[in-house]
């Protein structure tokens, strides 16, 4: 357990209401599955709790099954997105419709054990705001996400304002207080795991072992967790904008070092043949750096355009129980 900050107040989860936020993309499988494993989990832990389910565009069966689960349900609603808007964005969604005094997002295909709320609640009475789960070995996952993992917190800490605890997912626990923190934070880019550092308040973390997915495939591959991790970088840091100046900087020191020694060296030597392949190494050097600080600015300016347009963050198309 490593807590940021030793929590003081103390709640009781009687009379408290518990809402587990639950994203779905293409789990039809999977679904009937995970909400017994959450009922199983939550009921005779002594509060009362209501599911919401955020199907997230998904192309196969998944609102059909949410709509029947829910039907016999009380307990379950449904909200079906217009299309497919992403996690961080069902997420919200999720946050948007809830109202418990505990909220926990949890993923649909039974990675995140629902049998660990147990202990969220636990801590969540003893003062913390908000629990959140490290995974302590990550064999469910590639040897080229864990890399890729590895890097990204690696990169992410070394320049961001707010360091995210390295392994940590959206699976979580969180008081309302924190709920309306965050659903008050303006921004379009949702990068979750930064907001919810950003945020602050008591924290603690809870370890566990992530399984393997119950059933389905995972939906982020390479190149949207690539998408991902730069998302995270650019809305937490503007040290990729600041390094052009030092690059910058280090070239003109480079450059005057190699003037002076050249100013020596005809003195002393006399003039020689211009050197051809030295100077296309600098012409194209300096180039590629200016091209790359372009793309750079360009991934910030892109990133400044959406939330310019300000467009909302979901559309909801279809509701059950809500
Ligand atoms: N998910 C979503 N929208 C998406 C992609 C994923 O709501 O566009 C949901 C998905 O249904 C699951 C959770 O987000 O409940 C985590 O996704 P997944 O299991 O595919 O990711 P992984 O666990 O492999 O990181
Ligand atoms: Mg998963």
């Amino acid at each position: 357990m490593t807590a940021t900050a030793t929590a003081t107040a103390t709640r009781s989860r009687r009379g408290a209401r518990l809402s587990l936020v639950i994203p779905m993309h293409n789990e039809a499988e999977v679904l009937p599955t995970t909400l017994a494993a959450v009922h199983a989990a939550l009921d005779g832990l002594g509060v009362e709790y209501e599911i919401i389910g955020v199907d997230d565009g998904s192309t196969d069966e998944t609102f059909a099954v949410l709509s029947r689960l829910a039907e016999a349900d009380p307990r379950l609603r449904g909200l079906r997105l217009s299309r497919n808007f992403g996690k961080e964005a069902a997420l919200s969604a999720g946050l948007d419709h809830c109202d418990g005094d505990m909220v926990v997002p949890i993923d649909a295909d039974l990675q995140d054990p629902p049998s660990l709320i147990a202990d969220f609640i636990t801590l969540w009475e003893a003062g913390y705001d908000v629990v959140y789960g490290v995974r302590t070995e990550r064999r469910s996952d590639t040897f080229f996400k864990r890399a890729t993992a590895g890097v990204f917190y690696r990169v992410f800490n070394g320049i961001s304002d707010v360091p995210i605890p390295g392994d940590t997912g959206d699976f979580r626990l969180m008081d309302r207080a924190v709920v309306e923190a965050l659903r008050a934070l303006p921004e379009r880019n949702r990068f979750m795991k930064g907001l919810f550092a950003w945020v602050g308040f008591r924290q603690v973390g809870v370890p566990y072992a992530r399984p393997e997915r119950a059933a389905g495939t995972t939906s982020f591959n390479g190149p949207r967790l690539f998408r991902f991790a730069l998302d995270g970088i650019t809305a937490f840091s503007t040290a990729p904008l600041r390094v052009w100046s030092l690059v910058g900087l280090a070239g003109a020191a480079a450059a005057l070092g190699y003037a002076l020694f050249l100013i020596v060296h005809v003195l002393v030597r006399g003039r020689d043949i211009p050197g051809y392949a030295s100077l296309m190494v600098v012409l194209l050097l300096f180039s590629s750096f200016q091209m790359i600080a372009l793309g750079v600015f360009g991934e910030y300016l892109g990133r400044m355009y959406q939330e310019i347009k300000g467009r909302p963050l979901y559309i909801i198309s279809d509701r059950v129980g809500v």
